[in-house]
């Protein structure tokens, strides 16, 4: 029997992939590239991670979308069900920062950060919403961040976009868990990933100093905890948030 299907949103680098790597071992899974028009190396890098997964014995299909864009991102979903028979789990992981005080923010900056990160979930959870009630299950897991939850200088529009996601899977989590659906969120802390590499090194010196465990996290701890939200080991966990931190937050 073929296995199950996984849609993971953002998953040509960094946590993305991690968690679509993980979650190969049980699912067939559509790895989402960030479609940008003249931008092949994005292609180019969601390849390899399918490429990564079939020599591990998994299977799937790389499907480049912006799922910031309402059209694009219903499309993914409908390219994800033709071409591998369905979709079960759906992460919604894709995510940018675009770091600036809030009296500097432009309109852009705000529109581009809670476009991608937020209505990004809605618009590609309300496409895969219709085919799961169908089939009376699936999971939808959303990442957050602990940013969400405390806030951060400098992330007014990240903080509002990672905290609205939990408003969001919440009431996911309400409205379908009738249905046989399950929504969870997972709040990484501090992750090591092109996004925080871009961070200056004495900042990363000063948030190792806070979390109880003396590290930064990896991809592979955020994808540990996806794949057990995606497992049959987790039927009855919904609309929870769990935090993956080294112990910051506490
Ligand atoms: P990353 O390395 O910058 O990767 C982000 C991924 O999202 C990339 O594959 C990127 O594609 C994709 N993406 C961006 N905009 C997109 C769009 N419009 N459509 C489709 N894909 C798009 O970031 P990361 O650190 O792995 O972060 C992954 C998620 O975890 C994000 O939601 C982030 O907010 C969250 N998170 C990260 C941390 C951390 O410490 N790293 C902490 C808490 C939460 P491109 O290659 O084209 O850019």
């Amino acid at each position: 029997m073929n296995k199950p299907v996984a849609l993971v949103t953002g998953s040509s680098r960094g946590i993305g992939r991690a968690i679509a790597i993980e979650l190969a071992k049980n699912f067939r899974i559509a790895v989402n590239y960030y479609d940008k028009i003249e931008v092949d190396a994005n292609r180019a890098q969601a390849q390899e991670v399918l490429d990564l997964i079939r020599q591990a014995g998994g299977d799937g299909v790389i499907l480049g979308a912006d799922v910031s864009d309402p059209a694009s991102a219903a499309q993914l979903i409908e390219a994800t069900i033709a071409n591998l028979d369905g979709i079960d789990v759906l992460v919604n992981n894709a995510g940018i920062n675009k770091d600036q005080l809030m009296v500097r923010m432009t309109d852009a900056q705000w529109h581009d950060v809670i476009d991608t990160n937020l209505s990004s979930a809605f618009y590609c959870s309300r496409a895969a919403l219709k085919y799961m009630m169908k089939k009376k299950q699936g999971r939808i897991i959303n990442i957050s961040s602990v940013v969400g939850m405390a806030g951060n200088a400098g992330q007014a529009h990240y903080a509002a976009s990672k905290a609205g996601l939990l408003g969001f899977t919440y009431s996911v989590a309400k409205e379908y868990g009738p249905r046989g659906i399950t929504a969870n969120a997972v709040a990484p802390g501090y992750i090591v990933s092109d996004m925080t590499n871009k961070l200056p090194a004495e900042v990363t010196a000063r948030m190792t100093e806070q979390i109880p465990l003396g590290r930064l996290g990896t991809p592979e701890d955020i994808a540990a905890l996806v794949a057990f939200l995606a497992s049959p080991a987790a039927a009855y966990i919904n609309g929870q948030v769990i935090r993956v931190d080294g112990g910051m937050s506490i």
